[in-house]
């Protein structure tokens, strides 16, 4: 299947590790000019690299926090230096929480609002006149199954992930005037680097044994009885960006191994 994205550009929020440096790997492979955006240096540098070694499209890369404006107008403005215009914004950034509503103040709260959902407004807002002025473009939000299946010990990412679908069903309205599609995408387990940085230390006074701890969970909570890879996750990113997936507005998928309870 051609998916017509060969000379596209696209920002990738967080596209350092995990799920954004798989999908920045499967735009490069397409053939698509990519920015790459995250706070660690390194860890971007090295994945510049390894998207590079890909081949097909370009690769930048800026730091930049997009839980402030100023980190948000940094990156539109890298986008607009490096390649003249934008195509496709995966708004990816983003990070578990753990707390209880009783505890949590109100920074803790802020902080998490800025990055799951104010990043998504600045970032739309630069980059929409953009995309506009080269006849259309694409949004994908990537919020969580926790925006609809929440986990008990994170209720902040729980409801500004929420936020972000809602926020995703809104923009697509406003936005498909310019013919800007606005989707949203509800993963549920994808074993990313930090998934078993996390696992290990779980385990670590108990053996040690962070596979079967992941195994465990998959098993006890996605009927496919396993984590997804990030590629899997990539895969399904690109085409949902693609001019495949043309008819796709103002929709939020589920990509959970059949993790959701509900209909
Ligand atoms: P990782 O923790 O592996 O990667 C997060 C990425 O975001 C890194 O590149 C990180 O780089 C960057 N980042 C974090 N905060 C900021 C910031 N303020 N400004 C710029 N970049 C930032 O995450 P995953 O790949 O696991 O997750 C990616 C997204 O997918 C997140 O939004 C997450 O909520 C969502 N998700 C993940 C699931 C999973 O099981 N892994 C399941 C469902 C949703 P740096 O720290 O250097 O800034």
């Amino acid at each position: 299947m051609d998916l017509g994205l060969a000379g596209k550009v696209a920002v990738v929020t967080g596209g350092s590790v995990g799920i954004g440096l798989a999908v920045a790997k499967g735009f490069a492979a397409e053939g698509v000019d990519v920015l790459i955006v995250a706070r660690d240096t390194a860890r971007l540098d090295a994945a510049q690299a390894e998207i590079a070694a890909v081949g097909g499209g370009r690769v930048a890369a800026v730091v930049s926090d997009v839980g402030t404006a100023a980190g948000c107008d940094a990156v539109i403005a890298a986008v607009q230096q490096t390649f003249g215009g934008v195509d496709i914004l995966f708004n990816n950034a983003g990070t578990g929480s753990n707390e209880t509503i009783a505890e949590a103040d109100d920074a803790k709260w802020q902080y998490y609002w800025d990055l799951h959902v104010m990043a998504a407004v600045r970032l739309a807002r630069g980059l929409t006149p953009l995309m506009a002025k080269r006849g259309g473009g694409v949004i994908l939000n990537n919020a969580s199954i926790c925006a609809a299946q929440p986990l008990w010990y994170e209720p902040i990412y729980n409801v500004t992930k929420a936020a972000l679908v809602m926020l995703s069903k809104t923009m697509s309205t406003e936005f498909i005037k310019d013919n800007i599609r606005v989707n949203a995408i509800n993963p549920g387990f994808v074993l990313t680097p930090d998934w078993i940085k996390t696992a290990k230390q779980l385990t670590a006074d108990t053996g040690g044994d962070w596979q079967g701890y992941i195994d465990t969970l998959a098993k006890d909570n996605a009927p496919i009885g396993r984590f997804a890879t990030p590629a899997e996750i990539a895969d399904f990113v690109v085409f949902l960006c693609s001019a495949r997936s043309s008819y796709s507005v103002g929709s939020t998928y589920f990509v959970d191994g059949g993790m959701l309870k509900t209909i």
